[in-house]
């Protein structure tokens, strides 16, 4: 069976490793038709837009895509297009496996954890006033107002809405990606001791769920800062992890250094109708062309892609390809050498062509 795909080549070293996951899908076998479209600062130049029209209207037609990541500027400038993708499409879920390797930066050999990370509220809403703007003005001046708590005039002010609609949604979704996935366990991540209202939502939404899978997933909580420790030192502890959007993100990249780094780890946006897979790093835009990064976050998207198209078999095969070159540790990318200035460590495309040869020896 055919499939068309939406793929967003992306920012930096997007485009590099973007085609090298379309590379090895090939290899697979797949008969997968790629409808190319621009988004982020390489869309702006040319179409005048970093999420143009045709980009939108691809991704809902195709209904699933491979993205590669986009640069956004820090502190100012233009709001984060991935961001605004999540939100467009409802990708309310952000999936995140994170998962040991057998190799020399592997902080943990036996982590086998998911995040499960809300997409579309708390601090990331985009909802934000500039300081000393008449908007934040009004706002400081209503909520001295109403709370007891008075706000210092001349802030910048970020509002973080928790809706009971979006927290039960998603811890739903965390319950049953657990009992689909044959996991044991589920814990809710929070800061419900300091913000009552919004993370406390979170938390009783989460128990709530769980009632309905009593006896068949473990529920518990674990609030934030005691998780970031607890990760550190007992990762092993931990099955799927439920998390707000801001401490999904943050926990996503402890996660991906336990298990030996950004190179390595693949993620998956999705929502009722669409789903968009890409990896848990930037577009680390000082690498972009120079055929040197790790192309297997994108490639291991992309089996989380094959496996959500219903081709387990392939999934498994691409997934197994990735790890057993990557512990082999012969032709990988300098991150995932011990040293990190190894002469031996090979480039984007040697890997990729590694992997795709594992791929033809095990299809
Ligand atoms: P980054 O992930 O791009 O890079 C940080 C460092 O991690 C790099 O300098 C590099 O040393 C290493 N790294 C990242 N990916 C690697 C790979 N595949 N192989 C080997 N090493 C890798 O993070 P950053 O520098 O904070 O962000 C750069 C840009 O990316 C920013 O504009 C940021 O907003 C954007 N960003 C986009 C996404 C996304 O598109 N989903 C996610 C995170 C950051």
């Amino acid at each position: 069976m055919g499939y068309k795909v939406t793929l967003l080549p992306g920012d930096g070293i997007g485009p590099e490793v973007t085609e090298a996951a379309v590379a090895c899908l090939e290899a697979l076998g797949l008969d997968i038709e790629w409808e190319r479209k621009p988004a982020g600062e390489s869309a702006l130049g040319k179409y005048g837009s970093l999420l143009p029209e045709e980009t939108i209207e691809a991704i809902s037609r195709n209904k699933v895509a491979l993205k590669g990541p986009i640069t956004t500027p820090v502190g100012g400038g233009f709001r984060s297009i991935n961001v605004a993708i999540r939100q467009l499409f409802n990708l309310y879920v952000c999936l995140r496996p994170i998962k040991s390797f057998n190799i020399p930066g592997a902080l943990y050999k036996d982590i086998d954890m998911v995040i499960v990370r809300e997409n579309t509220e708390d601090l990331y809403a985009g909802v934000e006033f500039a300081a000393e703007t008449p908007e934040a003005d009004a706002i400081i001046e209503k909520i001295n107002e109403l709370s007891k708590k008075k706000v210092r005039r001349g802030s910048a002010i970020s509002i973080k809405p928790m809706s009971a609609f979006a927290c039960e949604r998603i811890a739903r979704f965390a319950f049953e990606y657990a009992l689909k996935n044959k996991r044991r366990k589920v814990t809710c991540v929070h800061k419900a001791n300091i913000m009552k209202y919004t993370d406390g939502l979170f938390m009783k939404s989460f128990y709530e769920a769980a009632k309905k899978f009593e006896g068949k997933i473990i529920a518990q909580d674990c609030i934030v800062d005691n998780l970031s420790m607890q990760l550190v030192r007992h990762p092993q502890n931990f099955d799927v992890l439920l998390l707000p959007n801001l401490y999904g993100d943050i926990i996503s990249d402890l996660g991906a250094g336990l298990v030996g780094g950004l190179g390595l780890t693949a993620g998956a946006n999705i929502g009722d109708q669409i789903a968009v897979f890409e990896p848990t790093h930037g577009s680390a835009p000082k690498y972009a062309g120079k055929n040197k990064v790790n192309p297997a976050a994108t490639i291991l998207s992309a089996a989380l892609m094959v496996e959500f198209l219903g081709e387990k078999e392939k999934a498994k095969i691409l997934w197994q390809a990735v790890k057993d070159v990557v512990e082999a540790g012969e032709s990988v990318t300098y991150d995932l050498k011990a040293d990190r200035n190894d002469p031996l460590a090979v480039g984007t495309k040697e890997i990729t062509k590694a992997i795709i040869s594992r791929i033809k020896e095990l299809c």
